[in-house]
């Protein structure tokens, strides 16, 4: 704060006399008090540091490189900040939805979705904490997408739609991973995890348009889009091993969970 030429560089400010650096200073005005302290610890700091020709630069001290990257800070404040809590869970493609649709829940599952309690942990000032949609509950990943009661209603309706009305829907686990109701690695398994993948992406869609473009939420505007929205990717990815039907998907889409493909003649 003292310099007098704030655009001095390094080379400019130390002198080097008898291989010992010392400061070669130009002060607005002449230290004193606390300044002096700070004067005094720059002056041991430097009289070790020999000055190359090079030009001044910045050097990241925290990676070996001595680059500064985003990825390197963001890894070393998680590693600091969350340690072994750190989740690192591997999550199989399904290959009728969309990379964007899969990315997302791979980040539900790493909990990295930007919800108000994992903004706060990161230290960043917000108004409330609370659910946006309830206002009355801490927004955590798993209250955004499967909690919040105006969320769990629109589970139930799909739960229905699907027929499924014997499994639940109480966690991230259950609306990401878990294969309850189907058998592993069936193509109805596929089918119904795909849908309940697009629907929590477009749970989060809505409930960012909420919030950001003070959209309304209406559960059933967010049932006709996921039954859409999943009709679209899944139909067009899906043409090869069995062709759906618009009206049939609509109707029951488990129809095509239930019947293997070969024994519909389309297989
Ligand atoms: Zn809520």
């Amino acid at each position: 704060m003292l310099e007098s030429h704030k655009e001095a560089t390094v080379a400019e400010r130390i002198s080097n006399i008898n291989s010992t650096s010392i400061g070669n200073w130009d002060w607005s005005r002449t230290p004193s008090g606390r300044a002096m302290d700070e004067l005094t610890e720059l002056n041991n700091l430097i009289s070790s540091v020999s000055i190359s020709n090079c030009p001044d630069s910045w050097k990241f001290s925290l990676d070996t490189s001595g680059t500064f990257t985003t990825s390197t800070m963001s890894n070393l404040i998680n590693t600091l900040k969350y340690g072994v809590h750190s989740r690192n869970l591997s999550l199989p493609r399904n290959k009728y939805v969309p990379q964007k649709v899969f990315i997302f829940s791979w980040r539900v599952i790493q909990l990295k979705i930007p919800v108000r309690s994992e903004l706060d942990k990161k230290g960043i000032d917000l108004h409330t904490i609370l659910c946006p949609l309830c206002d009355h509950h801490i927004e955590t990943i798993e209250h955004a997408l499967v909690d919040c009661h105006k969320v769990s209603s629109i589970w139930t309706q799909l739960l229905d739609w699907w027929n499924q009305n014997n499994i639940t829907i109480s966690n991230i686990n259950e609306a990401i991973i878990s294969d309850q109701g189907f058998s592993h690695n069936s193509f109805g398994y596929s089918l119904w995890q795909a849908t309940k993948w697009i629907a929590c992406y477009i749970i989060r869609k809505q409930m960012n348009l909420k919030v950001f473009s003070c959209k309304v939420w209406n559960p059933a505007m967010v049932i006709s889009e996921i039954q859409a929205q999943s009709f679209s990717w899944i139909s067009n990815r899906s043409q090869k091993k069995a062709p759906i039907k618009w009206h049939q998907w609509l109707l029951n889409p488990s129809f095509y969970a239930a019947s293997p493909p070969n024994r519909m003649g389309i297989g």
